[in-house]
């Protein structure tokens, strides 16, 4: 018998009301951690969008389109506050919904009253730019909200995701329309209680869970939307880059990657190692910046491979609420997907070089996989060149520095790379070097970093979320040229 949760999950947030979707249908909402339905949501639609939509445009005419950047500003301060004082029941709560252990729930929830208290803080401090014109001229420039802002998030991070797409767009004056995943949507529901209960006026944030081919691609066409923000996969991503086209709205897509991790010979690996397991493993892999390809100098391939594998011995896998080092997946399908991509290295004939253990009292109908560390993998072998979604990483040789970035560089993807050395020149240069978003130099931030700009080129995706980057997406520049003689 699931536990009860704190709120009816079965419901949509339109203009400040909680009701049941239009249609009255609902979804089973399971429980990674045994496969039991935990609790149904609402099924919906684009009559539910459509309302939402209406709602979002009502509340930009309305009490939230007259409150000034401050008080904007305020106002999501308050919901971070309050974010921090339920620390611990939205962990559990993504712990039942998403099979996160709740160490890892508790980052999240953490991260995503940063998320509120930074864009609270950064809501007041967006300036325009006065600009040399001509004779007789003041030019200058100001920022102004796209209008209804559309927001598709992904199961894997809920919070940190709707913390960095939903603050930016409230801080700089749109109105939100929310489409969380099908299979984890409570702490995007929580999160509306909470906006409500610190004052946020109706309409600025809607919440509509449902069907990703129902009401995602009913919001993505929805000419009502101004903006679109999407994270999830690269297929999805085209389709709502797509639709965003048929609207001429701008979008900005997230869209993972095969994040490589650079380890020179003069890498300091003490320091190094805690950082290359966890990068694979955090959130079972289910990580978008996942560093799930480790590239090894030859000269210390060996050495690497075995400190990796003595730590991949020793992880346990186990139910979310147990907090061992990873949780289930999140659904019946990834664990599908994850595991024909052991079978696949097992059939390719690659070295697994270690596993950890499925602890023996985990749920048998959990959806879990071992983490897993395959060896010397070619660079061009479909393990080595497409994202798992899952606890395997990748560990390849490689010869020298032109080598490494040949073989970094070498997928569709480029969000996220990390390098290890103690050469300063060299960390130099492969920063400008390697083609992705995000570099990080003896340090990786899988999935961290409220403050700095993210997001990728190539499939990884376009636009740039987190830090203050993101708050000019969420915008647009208005230029005002005025002769006055
Ligand atoms: P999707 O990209 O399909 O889902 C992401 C979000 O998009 C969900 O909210 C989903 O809703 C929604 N969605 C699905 N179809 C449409 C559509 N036609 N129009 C608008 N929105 C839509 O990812 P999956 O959950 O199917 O996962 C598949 C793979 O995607 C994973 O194995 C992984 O490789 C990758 N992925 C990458 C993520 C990242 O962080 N970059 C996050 C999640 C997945 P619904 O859940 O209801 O289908």
């Amino acid at each position: 018998m699931a536990e009860p949760l704190p709120f009816p999950a079965h419901e949509v947030l339109i203009d400040g009301r909680w009701r049941d979707s239009a249609s009255g249908e609902r979804l089973p909402l399971l429980n990674p951690s045994d496969g039991s339905v935990l609790a149904e949501i609402a099924r919906g639609d684009a009559a539910d969008i459509d309302a939402a939509v209406a709602a979002a445009q009502g509340a930009l005419d309305g009490d939230w389109g007259r409150l000034n950047a401050a008080e904007r500003g305020r106002l999501l301060m308050a919901m971070g506050r309050a974010v921090l004082t339920q620390v611990d029941q939205l962990a559990h709560l993504e712990a039942l919904d998403v099979g996160k252990p709740l160490k890892q729930g508790r980052a999240d929830a953490v991260a995503l009253a940063r998320y509120l208290e930074f864009y609270g803080g950064a809501a007041d401090k967006v300036m325009g730019e006065t600009i040399p014109y001509l004779n007789g001229y003041t030019a200058l420039t100001w920022r102004e909200p796209h209008g209804v802002t559309g927001h598709i998030v992904p199961w894997n991070y809920p919070m940190q995701i709707i913390g960095r797409s939903v603050g930016a767009a409230l801080a700089m004056g749109n109105a939100c329309v929310l489409k969380p995943a099908e299979e984890a949507c409570l702490t995007a529901l929580a999160l509306g209680r909470i906006a409500q209960q610190c004052g946020l006026p109706a309409g600025a944030l809607n919440i509509v869970p449902g069907l990703g081919e129902e009401a995602g691609a009913a919001l993505t066409a929805h000419a009502g939307v101004k903006h679109l923000s999407f994270t999830g996969s690269v297929a999805t991503g085209r389709r709502v880059q797509a639709a965003a086209a048929q609207n001429t709205v701008p979008v900005t897509l997230e869209l993972g990657g095969k994040s490589p991790q650079l380890v020179f010979a003069d890498a300091d690996l003490d320091a190094a190692l805690p950082y290359l397991v966890n990068a694979g493993i955090q959130n079972a892999g289910q990580t978008c910046s996942a560093g799930s390809r480790i590239l090894v100098e030859r000269a210390r391939f060996d050495e690497v491979v075995e400190r990796l594998a003595h730590r991949y011995r020793t992880l346990r896998v186990g139910p979310a609420l147990a907090d061992l080092d990873l949780g289930p997946l999140i659904s019946k399908r990834q664990h599908g997907i994850v595991s024909r991509y052991l079978d696949l290295a097992r059939e390719s004939g690659l070295p697994i070089a270690a596993q950890g253990a499925i602890a023996a009292d985990a749920p048998p109908g959990g959806f879990y996989v071992q983490p897993t560390l395959v060896a010397g993998v070619p660079a061009a072998h479909a393990l080595a060149q497409e994202e798992i979604f899952g606890p395997v990483t990748v560990v390849i040789a490689f010869g020298d520095e032109a080598d490494a970035v040949r073989i970094a560089n070498g997928t569709p993807y480029g969000l996220v790379a990390g390098v290890w050395t103690r050469d300063g020149s060299r960390a130099l240069r492969l920063a400008r070097a390697l083609k992705c978003g995000q570099v990080f130099v003896n340090n990786y931030g899988a999935g961290g970093g409220v403050e700095l700009p993210f997001g990728g080129v190539g499939a990884s995706g376009h636009g740039r979320e987190k830090g203050f980057e993101a708050l000019y997406g969420f915008s647009a520049l208005k230029t005002v040229a005025i002769l006055h003689g």
